[in-house]
């Protein structure tokens, strides 16, 4: 990654209030109540199961609650479709134009999220490259890359637009151990370089208590307990709590 300025952004204060989500029988959310701060960077944990991907879902509005609501910045998000939100997500499956090079899917984005004209986009997805310590893949397509570079590319994708919240679903599961701890330095340090406010979906507790400033610990549709990584390890609030993240007895 190359050091310089970047052009930062004023990341989005988010606010969930009793969120609640339904599928028929299923409380897949039942009453979330989440403040994360403008620039914060929360790690949601969990079993599988246990809500994440449908609150992050939610945030991205992609999926709409069922109760309760949502607001960025103190102005609701209920109703507001994703491509107003000023959000960008990446999800477990890179999710890569497969016919574009890693250049081309960022201009993509730039040029339909953002509007940005051709020659804005060419030199934003360039500089974002550069910073993912990738500007050597810019030619390249999905299939001739690793997994390991496509999900970098698919994180540039997310964060060239400058949107003021980066919503990421489980981004690493796919990745060796070695590789996902290397790159989720390198995503906190972007994140944080850039200011945005972000919330990281995983099942891992190690990777939860490494990315996040705080970690919300998910269980059947709730939060059981929010604080930084050495509270909840320390004094984790439940059982489950204890027993998930491993807390010594
Ligand atoms: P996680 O991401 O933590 O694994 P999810 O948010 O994907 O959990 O799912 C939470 C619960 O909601 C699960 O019981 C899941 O089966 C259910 N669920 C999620 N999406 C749907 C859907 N589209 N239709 C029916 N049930 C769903
Ligand atoms: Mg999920």
């Amino acid at each position: 990654m190359t050091a310089g300025a970047v052009t930062a952004v004023a990341g989005a204060r988010i606010e969930a209030v009793g969120i609640g989500r339904t599928f028929g029988p299923v409380h897949a959310l039942a009453g979330v109540d989440l403040t994360i701060a403008a620039g914060e960077i929360v790690a949601l944990l969990g079993p599988s199961g246990s809500g994440k991907s449908t609150l992050l879902r939610i945030i991205a509005g992609l999926d709409q609650p069922t109760a309760g609501d949502l607001r960025f910045d103190d102005r609701s998000q209920v109703g507001v479709p994703p491509h107003q939100r000023d959000v960008s997500m990446v999800f477990q499956h890179f999710a890569l134009y497969p016919h574009l090079s890693a250049t081309d899917n960022l201009v993509l984005a730039l040029r339909y999220g953002r509007g940005m004209s051709r020659a804005d986009a060419r030199d934003r997805a360039a500089e974002t490259l550069r910073m993912l310590g990738i500007a050597d893949l810019a030619r390249r397509r999905p299939a001739q890359m690793s997994g390991g570079q496509r999900q970098r590319v698919a994180i540039g994708r997310a964060i060239a637009t400058r949107a003021r919240v980066v919503l990421l679903d489980e981004p690493m599961s796919g990745l060796d151990a070695k590789l996902r701890v290397e790159l989720r330095v390198e995503i906190v340090d972007l994140l944080r370089r850039l200011g945005t406010t972000a919330v990281f979906v995983t099942h891992d507790q190690a990777e939860a208590m490494a990315v996040g400033d705080r970690v919300a610990v998910m269980n059947h549709g709730a939060i059981e307990q929010i604080g930084t990584p050495d509270a909840i390890y320390d004094l984790p609030a439940t059982r489950f709590v204890a027993t998930f993240v491993g807390s010594p007895p």
